[in-house]
């Protein structure tokens, strides 16, 4: 179990990384850079999968968690790592330090806010499966990897009575 979670988790990662659909491993999930018309496209995934239906997004505001805690988060520790390595090497004046750690992590959040995406939609795939099929708002479905057994001596129906109706007062 834990092998096969493993290797799920490797070629989720692997497509991840190419910025490929995480269930076929083919689709790309963003315009390709020749094709962007404007910058907000170089942010915007597709709606989903052609071949296999997934939808990369699966609700409203799902990349919240990509853009704040992924792409800000390693921006974050590129940042600090950069004024550490300035701050302990060098004896430079603070106008030449901030923007010497702002300029590359400003750049940094720009290119990967497209990894970040890939990334949350391989992580949420992995624990939280889905596959297409209509059950949440852009056609996804959650795919039970441990349905669950029926209690024992609850294998067959329980048989249901009919309710007892209230006479209606009138
Ligand atoms: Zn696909």
């Amino acid at each position: 179990m834990k092998a096969r979670m493993l290797a799920k988790a490797g070629a989720y990662l692997v497509r991840a990384t190419r910025l490929r659909c995480p269930v076929c491993g083919r689709t790309p999930i963003f315009p390709r850079v020749r094709t962007i018309r404007r910058p907000v496209d170089w942010f915007m995934p597709f709606d989903g999968c052609p071949r296999c239906g997934y939808a990369f997004e699966r609700e409203p505001g799902y990349f919240l968690m990509a853009v704040w805690a992924l792409n800000c988060g390693f921006a974050s520790v590129l940042g600090l790592v950069i004024y550490l390595g300035l701050e302990m090497n060098f004896d430079l004046p603070m106008r030449v330090t901030i923007p010497a750690v702002l300029v590359p992590v400003a750049l940094f959040n720009v290119l990967f806010a497209r990894h970040a995406k890939a990334y949350f939609i391989a992580l949420d795939h992995l624990f939280d499966p889905h596959e297409r099929g209509g059950g949440d708002n852009r056609g996804n479905q959650p795919i039970d990897p441990h349905p669950e057994p029926p209690a024992p001596g609850l294998s067959r129906p329980i048989p249901t009575e009919p309710c007892e109706t209230t006479p209606a007062v009138r």
